[in-house]
């Protein structure tokens, strides 16, 4: 039964304000939402997808609910530097030198993959997907404003945002200016006015002369030549999310997500650039950030090595769905430990629900059975509660499996408008969750597809001995092979 304190808008933990808030979008109906993309150096790792399966989960929720989303998510293919700091190794060129390739055929090959992976994940496509290095004459216009407006200062490396200028800095990660100064590295060279100043422009000078991505300054043309150049230069990483989101959509908007990494320095970055910039306060309605993933009692995170890619899981036999099921499982601001068991729970579980949903559909109502309102008040408000109170996903699933048993028990008594509440039920569990699809999207070796292919002819040919042999192979390596009447189907098993 839904409780009386259940909330009927969806609420949300904002980063900023430290609690939960209600949610309303500034335009009725409609909602934007930015969510930080990945850098694209490398094939990100399941870690790096939590986040994004949390900004897919909260935008289907928004679109279950009625709202319109328009949903950017950038391409970071340059100035991301390593660490998150504003010296050192550009991440995509640092590669391109490794792979012996320039610092764009890196970005457009690990933007790819990137983008398979979020196919099999089941993630919808956003309105838009800009790429920091399409963007850069609009990550200008913000720093001349900044510039104009005194916010921002030149030195001999670049261009710096002033930290003291902004009093509101360190409001969404709790820092102050005199913890981020007692931290702070002493750099001789540094002519920043303080330590926590942030690059919004690199020039190509110093250790930075070789940087091979680059564009004039103030004009934003890409040049070609390299070496030492002071009127050359590439951004800082956190003046392009300000400047994709502006240009997509607007100087303030509803929600932006991302992982926890991200929230100091590049958020807390970007809330100074864009408000500084724009005059308009807050840019962020709510923050919305998702904890991050160990793997046993570490981080899971690139630079220690401890990372596995969806590939890796493909390979072990699990569905990306799976790992979809899994990271939802979860609230997100839980810390998740990544475990294999943790795998095994999330395929059955997964299992048991999408046969329950095949089941219902062969389901007969019932004359003077229980009609709609029965399921509908009862489940599915239920469920929305649960949702609606800050994403509560494993109190979601918990409803949906108590609706499980509840179904099959009332399934004989159900009138046909009960049944067709069931149906709703289940399709909005499908459209919410985005893993209770057919495994159409995992890829069937294609050894395996030309075993099914023969085992085919052998049928037609009513060779059942040669036909049955073929499906004891397709066995042997792991596969199912089904004779339904559109074809054979082939499943892991
Ligand atoms: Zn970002």
């Amino acid at each position: 039964m839904p409780s009386s304190d259940a909330p009927s808008t969806l609420h949300l933990y904002n980063t900023l304000t430290k609690h939960e808030e209600e949610f309303h979008p500034m335009k009725e109906g409609e909602v934007t939402m930015y969510t930080c993309g990945p850098t694209v150096y490398g094939r990100p790792h399941i870690g790096n997808y939590s986040s994004f399966l949390m900004a897919d989960l909260l935008r289907r929720w928004l679109q279950v609910s009625g709202y319109k989303v328009k949903h950017v998510k950038n391409i970071t293919d340059v100035g991301h530097l390593v660490a998150d700091r504003d010296e050192g190794e550009d991440k995509v060129e640092k590669q391109a030198k490794a792979e012996q390739v320039d610092p764009l055929t890196i970005a457009r090959k690990y933007e790819e993959q990137y983008r398979e992976d979020e196919l099999s994940l089941g993630i919808l496509e956003p309105f838009a997907r800009p790429r920091a290095t399409e963007t850069i004459r609009e990550m200008i216009a913000i720093i001349a404003a900044l510039l104009k407006k005194g916010y921002a200062y030149e030195t001999g490396d670049g261009i710096y945002f002033s930290v003291e200028k902004f009093p509101r800095y360190g409001a969404l990660s709790g820092n102050t200016l005199e913890n981020l100064s007692a931290g702070a590295r002493v750099e001789v060279k540094e002519e920043k006015h303080h330590p926590a100043d942030f690059a919004l422009w690199k020039k190509c000078v110093g250790e930075n002369s070789r940087h091979l991505l680059r564009w004039s300054y103030p004009e934003g043309e890409r040049i070609s030549t390299t070496g030492e150049d002071a009127s050359a230069g590439f951004p800082g990483w956190h003046i392009e999310c300000s400047a994709m989101s502006t240009k997509f959509l607007g100087s303030q908007i509803d929600l932006h997500t991302g992982g926890e990494d991200n929230i100091f320095p590049h958020h807390e970055c970007e809330i100074a650039q864009s408000e500084a910039a724009s005059g308009l306060r807050p840019f962020v309605r709510i923050w919305v950030h998702r904890r991050r993933i160990d793997l046993g009692a570490k981080k899971m995170s690139k630079s220690l090595g401890n990372v596995f890619t969806l590939p890796d899981i493909v390979s072990k036999g699990y569905s990306p769905l799976d790992l979809r099921y899994y990271f939802l499982s979860v609230h997100y601001r839980t810390q998740l430990k990544f475990a294999w068991k943790g795998m095994d729970d999330a395929r059955k579980a997964r299992r048991r629900v999408m046969e329950w949903m095949h089941e219902t559909e062969t389901w007969l109502p019932q004359e003077g059975g229980k009609n709609a309102e029965g399921v509908r008040d009862p489940w599915m408000q239920k469920f929305a509660d649960v949702m609606r109170s800050d994403l509560n996903t494993p109190a979601a699933l918990a409803v949906l499996f108590d609706f499980l048993s509840w179904s099959r028990l009332n399934k004989a008594s159900l009138s046909a408008s009960g049944l067709e509440a069931v149906h709703s039920f289940a399709q909005m569990v499908r459209e919410t969750f985005g893993c209770f699809e057919e495994e159409a999207r995992e890829e069937i070796p294609a050894d395996i597809l030309a075993l099914v292919a023969q085992r085919e002819e052998a049928r037609k040919a009513k060779d059942f001995v040669g036909s049955d042999a073929l499906r004891g192979k397709i066995r042997a390596r792991g596969f199912e092979v089904r004779d339904l009447p559109e074809g054979p189907k082939v499943e892991r098993l």
